[in-house]
């Protein structure tokens, strides 16, 4: 319970630390990655040629797989945010075994900060919704004998040790929890726990933990 309270702490923290980035005020512009920054380079393409942001630049808001991105981008146009999605191959989510097809998506600097607002809270909101639901079914999480021994070996836990309960942690602490939106519960559905050097992947169905994949280092 204390780790679940510390990381959401963190999180708090970290929503207001990006408050704080988008209230300071002459933000630049990488007009090559449309994207805003309080850095002195573009932290994307390392180039310096940054100017000043104006209201009507498109900047970078988030990156989604490609229906999630598409639905999201018509929620923003619903409410009035003028949004442009762009295909997008390669990110984040790659690593992720998601399909590569994502959809990189961008509103105007006036509308930046509200909308970047929206989404944190709303992925706080996801996070818990699926971290109750993991830990409502934690009795039944299973694993292959192949993944508990990657398990014990990666997570120097000894012949002893108890991959199950080392998973459990990792949930209780996870900074995020992405289950997606489009296929919630679905035969399917795979649960991405993000924990501090770890993901741990669950499939929502068979409540297996179908593989953790351990940061390097
Ligand atoms: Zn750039």
């Amino acid at each position: 319970m204390f780790g679940v309270k510390k990381k959401g702490l963190e999180f708090e923290l970290f929503v207001v630390m990006k408050k704080i980035c988008a209230l300071v005020e002459r933000m630049k512009y990488c007009e090559n990655c449309s994207y805003a920054t309080d850095a002195a380079r573009c932290p994307l393409c390392g180039g310096k040629l940054l100017r000043e942001v104006e209201d009507d630049d498109y900047c970078f808001l988030i990156e989604k797989p490609k229906l999630e991105g598409e639905m999201l981008a018509d929620v923003l146009r619903g409410n009035g945010i003028g949004c442009v999605a762009v295909p997008s191959g390669s990110g984040v989510l790659s690593a992720m075994a998601l399909p590569l097809e994502n959809r990189k998506l961008f509103v105007r600097w006036k509308d930046w900060k509200k909308t970047a607002d929206m989404l944190y809270a709303e992925e706080a909101a996801d996070t818990e919704m699926w971290r109750q639901f993991l830990q409502e079914n934690a009795e039944k999480f299973s694993l292959s004998p192949k993944t508990e021994k990657r398990i014990l070996r990666k997570a120097k836990l000894g012949k002893g040790g108890d991959a199950l309960r080392f998973c459990r942690r990792m949930i209780a602490q996870a900074k995020c929890i992405d289950g997606g939106k489009e296929m919630r519960f679905s035969r399917e559905q795979l649960i991405f726990c993000h924990a501090s050097g770890a993901v741990v992947t669950v499939n929502a169905k068979t409540l297996e933990i179908v593989s953790v994949s351990f940061e390097k280092g």
